[in-house]
């Protein structure tokens, strides 16, 4: 495994990769890795045959200050846990090298609206520049994300779409605690405590897949339902807890078609998110999380 700092190492790396047949396949992180970021790797090489990771905490996405200061960074462990997975070129660029001067962003209407977008101003403008500018430096065939971050990753579903990113973008399913808490980097942050409350955001999760199976189809009952479980855990407070369409990311009352249950909620200085994915096309109800 080569690990490069600059732009310029990146594109030489991936051009000689390039030159000697290889598909290309990316995986952008911001580091202090775990099995979550591990299983996109994995992901990435059933569908290509060079896997590049990027590590970069961009500050651009964080709309909070002491977030970003704390951010827990392991870069020995990063690469170990990178090469041993099979990633072939680690891109760990500093914030000089990313970022001169900005006037250029990427953004996106309206599907930054709801969700973590009311409580991150200008968070999903950071992550779309950031993801564009590495896109355009790695120039990767295939390019991995994680579906616990949903609302990203349909946003840069649409950004790839719209603006034409010569790419194939995957959405991997999200990998989880034998709890069921969703792997996170910030999951550093619990105390034991938390961590153990925090399991009621996946169990309503369940609850409401166990709803919709059984033909519930509103949003208010499902929800109410989805609140008391959440609520039984004692989180420090609830950001949200939203189904939206899954295109257009819009707010929902009665599901049908394709949509998303997400929810945010603080357990002492991290803020959790998770989600479900739901299929109601075809007459059947399929779930994924
Ligand atoms: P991050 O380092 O948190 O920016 O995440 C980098 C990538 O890993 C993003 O595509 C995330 O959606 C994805 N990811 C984070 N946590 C998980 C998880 N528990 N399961 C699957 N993918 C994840």
């Amino acid at each position: 495994m080569e690990i490069v700092k600059t732009i310029e190492d990146v594109r030489e790396k991936v051009r000689a990769a390039k030159a000697a047949g290889r598909r290309v396949g990316f995986v952008p992180t911001m580091g202090y890795l775990h099995e979550g970021h591990l299983s996109l790797v994995r992901r990435s090489a059933e569908e290509s045959d060079y896997q590049v990771m990027s590590i970069f905490v961009n500050p651009m996405q964080f709309n909070n200050p002491q977030d970003l200061d704390s951010y827990p960074i392991d870069l020995d462990r990063d690469y170990a846990l990178a090469e041993e997975t099979g990633v072939d070129l680690v891109f760990v660029p500093d914030v000089g090298e990313m970022y001169g001067e900005r006037k250029a962003y990427v953004d996106i209407e309206t599907l930054a609206d709801h969700l973590c977008g009311s409580a991150r101003p200008g968070h999903f403008r950071g992550v779309l520049t950031v993801v564009a500018k590495l896109f355009n430096i790695v120039q990767p065939d295939v390019a991995v994300f994680g579906q616990k971050d949903i609302q990203q990753a349909v946003s840069l579903e649409k950004m790839v779409d719209d603006l034409n990113f010569p790419l194939t973008m995957i959405i991997a399913p999200t990998i989880r605690e034998d709890s069921g808490l969703a792997m996170s980097s910030r999951n550093k942050r619990l105390t034991d405590d938390e961590r153990e409350r925090a399991v009621v955001i996946s169990r309503s999760l369940k609850k409401a897949e166990e709803m919709l199976k059984k033909g519930e189809r509103s949003w208010k009952a499902i929800r109410s339902e989805m609140e008391s479980i959440i609520e039984s855990g004692k989180p420090d407070s609830i950001d949200y807890i939203s189904a939206v369409d899954y295109h257009d990311l819009q707010p929902l009352e009665t599901f049908s078609g394709r949509a998303v249950i997400a929810v945010a909620a603080f357990y002492g200085a991290a803020r959790l998110i998770d989600n479900m994915v739901i299929d109601l096309r075809g007459g059947e109800v399929t779930c994924s999380y």
